[in-house]
């Protein structure tokens, strides 16, 4: 299939709670093949399953170049089953969802985690992070329980997004 086109918000689709994965076959190597065609497609750092219209406990995420977190965890990887098992002090920063493109806002999240899950053969992995990778990892985790950044704001900013949104569908446009 290639290149999926990434789901925007409001999609339905993004505020269903993925399915665990229960079958690791060449179907579901096939997606998470796609998967990684489209996040290369928008030079992103994570995706969710429901952001290419699977509602699957899925998500990938490569973080290779980066040369401060060790190489058997910084990716390219896909997670199956992921639950955030450990969360440490909190921390205010910037965060953006490739399915509300070019949106940045300020997202409240812990510093550490830990994560466990399974990799795409099914072994279970188990991951320690923190500062930017922690940020993404509860980023992907929220989606695959249904949950947006949006649903993180306070209702001032609720506010304000969802006025830009309302505009965006009067348009037509796109994000
Ligand atoms: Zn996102």
């Amino acid at each position: 299939m290639g290149v999926i086109e990434i789901v925007k918000y409001p999609e339905p689709v993004l505020e269903k709670k993925g399915e665990l994965v229960t079958e690791i076959d060449g179907v579901l190597q096939g997606k998470i093949e796609d998967m990684f065609e489209s996040l290369y497609a928008v030079s992103g750092l994570g995706l969710a399953a429901s952001q290419v219209g699977h509602p699957l406990a899925l998500f990938i995420y490569d973080l290779s170049l980066s040369d401060t977190i060790p190489s058997e965890i910084k990716g390219p990887a896909a997670i199956l089953n992921p639950e955030i098992v450990e969360m440490e002090g909190e921390v205010i920063g910037d965060e953006g969802c490739l399915s509300i493109p070019g949106y940045f806002e300020k997202v409240k999240r812990a510093v550490r985690v830990q994560l466990k899950g399974l990799d795409r053969e099914g072994k279970e992995v188990r991951i320690e992070a923190e500062g930017l990778f922690a940020r993404m990892l509860q980023h992907e985790v929220d989606h695959i329980n249904g949950v947006m950044m949006v649903d993180h704001f306070s209702s001032l900013k609720k506010d304000i997004f969802f006025r830009k949104l309302k505009k965006r569908m009067k348009r037509g446009g796109t994000w």
